[in-house]
């Protein structure tokens, strides 16, 4: 492999002392702007404060726009007696239609999107996950930001922290140099928990077995695809296709053949706003972590190389795909799993499977544990009880030993079974609300926002249209 090996012993350097500018002071930072990072600028701007987003790269959206994350995952209940739908739309239909366990800063996104022609409204028809256009995201969140009062800085990667134990802000680097932002509090919406990393809160990675993560995928949009056609063929071929995933006699014909060598048994794609276009994700790259910078360079290697097989094969074996094209891939591979930052509180699989009900509970989940496989083939599914939902607790959101700082999206304290569920995108933008609305008050109230009563930030929460009702 062309990339950089990581050495075996790793030699450190000290670096001489360096000074960075102070760019602002603000009541809350939010550093990322990945679902979770949109949903705590959202939620603490909403509740009056002054908020800064600071993203590394030039756009929002995270893993949903940079990565090609596609598409929202269902955030309803299931009902006991829903029966699957057939393969019309090409969506999972099985994840409803109970009824909407998210809402708030979610539920403004999607009438956004909905307005601009970029998403499928949810229904018993088009199903229950959320086919989006990844353009229309990275504009329909840029202008709900605006229009809250959120401030941006684009093209600052957060690589350390001001001040021990009590963090009052964040380095930057930049093109103009380092520049520090200082805040009241700040919520760390980086996906792999950075700022509360570097501000010294433990963490875990990985399961508890041997602390590997779920595979990562590079995602990529097919053009040029004939729906009618694939329709045809999955019709024909009933027990070849599900939903969304399938065609296992078509990849063991090519694998056979030595035209694919995946580390998955099937081909899984959704359908996106656009009749003519999927989101292929079928790559698969494990052992490696999105934290070690070696890993990922792999992952992106080897991942491009997944992707040119799998287009071949997709033209090559699968009806409808015959002119289509690759028409974009991510910016980088998607990392679906790296630090879990330790908490006040540590959510479990159990806690999700029994829909358990916390007293401070400031955001909800029903999507299921979801765990592709770490080491190779195959994906674990385990579903939340019907007509039912998780609650995610504040003290989840509140790292151990360190103040100021709060967790949202998929780093929030959990474990490695907890996290397959609460990673998906609308429980991210949830709980990123949460954080940031808990931010806001602490801000506000000249405290730390491990002293924020949890029954503020919900009537907050409530006030800016979450959904925390229980049942
Ligand atoms: C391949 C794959 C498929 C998935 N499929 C689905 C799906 O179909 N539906 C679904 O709902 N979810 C899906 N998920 C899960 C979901 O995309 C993520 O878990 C979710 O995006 C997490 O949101 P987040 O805001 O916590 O993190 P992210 O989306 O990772 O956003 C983090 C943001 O922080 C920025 N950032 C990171 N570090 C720094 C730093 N040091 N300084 C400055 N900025 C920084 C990043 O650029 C990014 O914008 C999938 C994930 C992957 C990888």
């Amino acid at each position: 492999m062309p990339v950089l090996e990581k050495p075996k012993h790793i030699e450190e350097l000290t670096l001489p002392p360096r000074r960075a500018r102070l760019a602002a002071d603000t009541d809350v930072l939010v550093v990322g702007g990945g679902p979770a990072g949109i949903g705590a600028a959202l939620g603490a701007a909403r509740a009056g404060a002054s908020v800064i987003l600071v993203e590394r790269y030039g756009f929002l959206g995270g893993n949903a726009t940079a990565a090609l994350v596609m598409p929202l995952m269902s955030f309803h209940t299931q009902r006991p007696t829903f029966e699957r739908l057939g393969v019309s739309n090409l969506l999972p239909n099985d994840h409803g239609p109970g009824h909407p366990v998210i809402a708030g800063a979610l539920k403004e996104l999607l009438e956004h999107l909905v307005r601009s022609g970029g998403a499928v409204a949810p229904s018993l028809e088009t199903g229950y996950v959320v086919p989006f256009d990844p353009e229309v995201f990275k504009w329909s969140t840029l202008d709900l930001l605006d229009k809250a009062g959120v401030h941006f800085l684009f093209h600052a990667f957060a690589s350390g922290v001001l001040g021990e134990g009590e963090i009052e802000g964040v380095v930057f680097e930049t093109k103009s140099g380092p520049l520090a932002i200082k805040a009241k509090a700040i919520v760390d919406g980086t996906g792999d928990g950075d700022i509360a990393a570097l501000a010294g809160a433990p963490y875990e990675i990985g399961r508890e077995s041997d602390g590997l993560v779920q595979p990562m995928t590079l995602m990529f949009r097919m053009a040029d695809f004939e729906q009618a056609a694939f329709q045809a063929y999955a019709r024909q071929h009933p027990d070849q296709w599900r939903g969304v995933h399938g065609l296992w006699d078509l990849v063991q014909q090519a694998t056979a053949k030595g035209e694919l060598d995946l580390a998955r048994e099937d081909i899984l794609f959704f359908a996106t706003p656009h009749a003519r276009e999927v989101s292929v994700n079928s790559t698969r790259v494990t052992r490696v972590l999105g934290t070690d910078v070696w890993d990922w360079s792999c992952a992106e290697w080897e991942s491009r190389r997944q992707l040119e097989q799998l287009v071949r094969f997709l033209r090559k074996y699968v009806p409808g795909f015959e002119r289509s094209y690759a028409v974009q891939s991510g910016v980088h591979t998607g990392v679906r799993e790296t630090r879990r930052i330790l908490g006040d509180y540590q959510l479990t699989a159990e806690d999700l499977l029994s829909a358990r009900k916390f007293p401070d509970a400031v955001a909800r989940g029903s999507y299921p544990v979801d765990i592709h496989n770490p080491t190779g083939k195959g994906t674990v599914l385990r579903r939340i009880p019907a007509d039912d939902a998780y609650d995610i607790p504040l003290r989840a959101l509140v790292p151990r030993d360190i103040e100021r700082v709060m967790v949202a999206g998929r780093c929030i304290s959990g474990t490695h079974e907890a996290h397959s569920s609460y990673r998906v995108m609308p429980i991210a933008m949830a709980t990123g609300q949460a954080a940031g609305v808990c931010a806001a008050l602490a801000a506000q109230g000249g405290m730390v926002p491990r002293k924020v009563l949890a029954d503020e930030v919900q009537r907050e929460l409530v006030r800016q249209g979450a959904n925390l009702e229980r049942g």
